[in-house]
């Protein structure tokens, strides 16, 4: 029906386990996506049966090992039903099945980057202030349903000596119906949420601290010690914070004061500048919230966390100058972001993002008065 050097010449049927939501993010898959929305939007189960072929034919090894990763996403996405429902050669595995990930080392830290699932979110958020034909043109490159932009949310987490760190922990159940799959997922790649050893808060958006507390209110993580931006900590537990910010913000203002209150005993408080662990450095990359840490990782050619100060490796990094309707100052987020981008292309270093497309590692190059995302992954 459609010919795609991905699946011509393809005769085995694909039968391994493997997610809606990863296929999405495969750089390939997502081009042939996109080809296979225009051809027919209604043949998704045939469009599933066809990118698992074409899946099969990858032979990008690290891809393929990260295929699986967020099996969970099949259970609440369209894609899940139309697939059950089909006769694709797919299957769902069961959650609790080992699923692989996406891994590397850096300067002697294992770092294994754990889907959370993803966002949804609208695309005048990503382009507030943008002409609707400039929008169009860059969300056209990007993963939407509608007027809703998908946005993957991948989260670190490091290993070294003793230490289990995570960076974040997403959404759980206080966010959205497409995140929360971290503590799933994160137990599905072999780490006990007991061993985690420390929690490195970036900022207090829900999207990264809501799964903080179990559903049943107690400690997800109970035996980790949870560090907090000082500047973070001062904006969001603000007695005043209801009568000082605007109202669009109010939800975000309880969720906050929710999760890193929860922690309270147990935090501590970082200044950039400062070290989690040797190794470990807060940089300042406010804007995107008024305490917004990134962490910069010792190591040969080094390693950013940049977290949300490039909150798309298309929207920040091509358009850096643009307003994101989620960052709390946005022009001390555009000054913070040009500053880490000018760094990390000048300084070679490589970057995670996370909210990149899996597993969202690489770096990026100047490209006239802006930047481009280089993967290397
Ligand atoms: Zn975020």
């Amino acid at each position: 029906m459609i010919s795609n050097p991905l699946h011509d010449g393809i005769g085995e049927a694909f039968s391994s386990p493997f997610s809606f939501f990863a296929i999405e993010r495969h750089p390939p898959i997502r081009r042939y996506h996109r080809h296979l929305r225009v051809m027919d939007r209604r043949r998704t189960s045939d469009h599933l049966r066809i990118v698992g072929h074409a899946i099969a034919a990858t032979e990008n090894a690290s891809w393929r090992s990260s295929m699986s990763l967020s099996v969970q996403n099949l259970d609440r996405s369209k894609g899940a039903e139309s697939l059950r429902g089909s006769k694709a050669p797919c299957e769902v595995i069961p959650e609790t099945s080992s699923a692989p990930y996406f891994a590397f080392e850096h300067g002697g830290f294992e770092i294994s980057i754990i889907s959370d699932g993803y966002l949804e979110i609208p695309e005048e958020i990503f382009t507030p202030e943008v002409a609707p034909r400039q929008r169009s043109e860059v969300l056209a490159r990007m993963e939407t349903v509608g007027r809703t932009v998908h946005v993957p949310a991948n989260i670190p987490v490091l290993r070294y000596r003793d230490e289990l760190i995570l960076f974040d922990v997403g959404g759980g159940d206080k966010y959205q119906a497409t995140d929360g799959r971290f503590f799933q997922n994160l137990q599905a790649a072999g780490f006990d949420p007991n061993a985690v050893t420390k929690i490195v808060f970036t900022h207090a958006h829900p999207d990264h601290t809501g799964a903080t507390l179990a559903s049943d209110g107690s400690l997800a993580f109970p035996n980790a010690t949870y560090f907090v931006g000082a500047g973070e900590w001062d904006y969001w537990m603000d007695p005043d914070f209801f009568s000082k910010a605007p109202e669009a913000i109010h939800d975000f203002g309880r969720g906050a004061q929710r999760d890193i209150g929860a922690v309270r005993e147990r935090a501590v408080m970082l200044k950039p500048g400062d070290d989690v662990i040797p190794g470990i450095r807060a940089i300042d990359t406010a804007g995107h919230t008024p305490g917004h840490l990134s962490f910069e990782l010792a190591g040969e050619g080094g390693l950013i966390i940049a977290v949300d100060a490039a909150t798309s490796e298309i929207v920040a990094v091509e358009h850096p100058d643009w307003h994101f309707g989620y960052d709390t100052i946005p022009e001390l987020a555009v000054r913070n972001r040009r500053r880490l981008l000018d760094r990390a292309s000048t300084d070679k270093t490589k970057l995670l993002g996370f909210h990149w497309t899996y597993p969202g590692l690489g770096f990026v190059e100047v490209h006239g008065n802006a930047y481009r995302y280089v993967p290397i992954a």
